[in-house]
């Protein structure tokens, strides 16, 4: 018995599934897979149109989402399951199958000019990513029975290709329109057609991946009451971020063992509130100053004046995060702490834990954040975290106990909380201990991976159970369609996932 349902179907049946979807051809061949069939692996497919997850990140549109697609991908596989990510081709020097682990990769599809292209104008180019998706499928000679779309643009794409064939579909958004655009002056173009591609996905995937409580709270009251939603978090790499001496990390980075750090890591981009982290330490440099030798008397562990503010992320002129970087500056000059800032340009995630030990505390002032990984790496480093009381952000810090919330566009808020911590030594001993306790018991990407798997192989087992037992599947077109069979004992069982597919009346929570 095989395990995956391509093994069911003949290649030619699957290829022609594939390309009888295109309205139209497309002029590149996408790149054919080399890699032979796995035996007792359940092939899926994550879609990160606009997110590589092998690019470097921490640069304009490189962040959480290409960091979430690919460790999920790769605790995915760690789990059992062959796992493609499929994202756009925007270098043509960059490779167009990037191996992770023998049963992970990126696949990079040719759709639109192999350049960057901003988010805001990708939409033109999807209906040729889902071709050569399509295309790259049947030339494979496979079939993705479930897809995991992340972000909008990706969804729409999901949308097409489950009109084509039968697939569980799965979204993360990782951004709202509904929500950005409340902060925005100036709404883009594709507003519209973001909005209702937003609202269609979570009124027809089969589940809505949420990464908290406050990002389903946030759908259900800004974009629909239909559809299903799952909270499932997202994860953070706990090998490789935690907590090593502070004075060994400081002098590995070449950073002052006398200077209170003050850390920001993220793209450099408006919505992350960077000019409001940068005012508020102007604020401390000034208490600082003003106390100067008189601060004696309080309880401060290192003197404000020796304050350093490190800014880690990268910028590309011309982009927006370069763009971004030199309205930065210009405001930390005004604020007269030029020679208290430091712009690292992006820093990978080998480095990124000893800045984060390195600091004594992790400011995330952003306007808004779905989830905010870069809070859950700094506590599994043990730092404290003062960050904007917003979305998933209230989730993950727990006020008084990991960390600090504070509203965001609120200066003298953070420069309060940020002093709290850097002056309250018992205390943040305290908030180090139970920040890193948080992040090893809630957010590791194997705990993640496996709650993912578990909603996969229940989707999956009711789409087999559903499909036999009580429908024929209703298809617009029958000529487009090859139905998608698959016996429940042929899906992976991948290991350390609970989930038995047991009677067909099963029913997904
Ligand atoms: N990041 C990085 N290097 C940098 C800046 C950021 O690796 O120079 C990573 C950071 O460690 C985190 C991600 O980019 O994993 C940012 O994710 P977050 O969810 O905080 O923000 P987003 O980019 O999704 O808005």
């Amino acid at each position: 018995m095989t395990n995956s349902s391509e093994e069911l179907r003949s290649p030619k049946a699957a290829a022609e599934d594939g390309i009888k979807s295109l309205s139209h051809s497309v002029s590149k061949s996408p790149v054919v897979s080399a890699r032979p069939k796995v035996p007792g692996r359940q092939a899926i497919a994550l879609i990160s149109a606009h997110g590589d997850p092998a690019a470097e990140l921490g640069k304009e549109e490189a962040g959480g989402q290409n960091i979430y697609v690919r460790r999920v991908g790769e605790a995915l596989a760690k789990l059992g399951w062959q796992v493609d990510m499929f994202t756009r081709k925007t270098r043509a020097e960059d490779p167009e199958i990037v191996e992770h682990s023998p049963y992970c990769r990126t696949i990079r599809l040719v759709a639109g000019p192999e350049e960057f292209v901003p988010r805001d104008q990708l939409f033109q180019y999807l209906p040729e990513f889902a071709q050569t998706f399509q295309k790259f499928q049947s030339k494979a000679g496979s079939h993705y029975p479930l897809v995991h779309t992340n972000y909008w643009i990706s969804a729409w794409v999901g949308m097409r290709l489950r009109e084509a064939s039968n697939i569980q579909l799965i979204h993360t958004y990782h951004s709202l329109g509904a929500v950005k655009y409340q902060s925005i002056a100036q709404v883009p173009a594709i507003a519209e057609t973001r909005l209702s591609v937003e609202q269609e996905i979570l009124e027809q995937a089969n589940c809505i991946v949420a990464t908290s409580p406050q990002e389903q709270d946030t759908l259900r009251q800004l974009v629909s009451q239909k559809g299903n939603i799952e909270v499932i978090p997202c994860g953070t790499d706990i090998e490789n971020f935690h907590s090593i001496p502070k004075a060994e990390a400081r002098a590995r980075l070449g950073l002052s063992p006398n200077e209170a750090i003050v850390l920001y890591v993220g793209r450099l981009d408006p919505r992350k509130g960077i000019d409001t982290l940068v005012r508020a330490c102007a604020l401390l440099k000034d208490e600082g100053e003003k106390n100067g030798a008189a601060s004696s008397g309080s309880q401060t562990v290192i003197p404000r004046s020796a304050l350093r503010l490190v800014i880690v992320g990268g910028s590309d002129p011309d982009h927006i995060d370069g763009i971004e970087r030199e309205r930065i500056k210009q405001i930390v000059e005004q604020e007269g702490i030029a020679d208290r800032t430091l712009f690292t340009g992006q820093v990978g995630h080998d480095l990124l834990p000893l800045y984060y030990t390195a600091a004594d505390v992790c400011v995330i002032p952003s306007d808004y954040e779905p989830f905010g990984l870069v809070a859950i790496e700094a506590m599994a480093c043990g730092t404290p975290v003062v960050a904007s009381d917003v979305g998933g952000l209230k989730f993950t810090v727990i006020p008084e106990e990991t960390g600090i919330l504070v509203p965001p566009h609120d200066p003298v808020g953070f420069a309060q909380a940020i002093e709290r911590i850097l002056t309250d030594e018992i205390w943040t001993m305290k908030l180090r201990r139970q920040a890193s306790a948080r992040v090893q018991q809630n957010f590791s990407w194997s705990e993640v991976a496996a709650r993912l798997s578990n909603l996969y192989r229940r989707l999956l087992a009711q789409s087999i159970t559903h499909e036999l037992l009580w429908e024929t599947p209703a298809v617009a077109n029958p000529a487009l369609e090859s139905p998608v069979v698959i016996e429940p004992a042929e899906i992976a069982e991948p290991a350390a996932t609970q989930t038995v597919l047991t009677s067909p009346l099963t029913k997904v929570s």
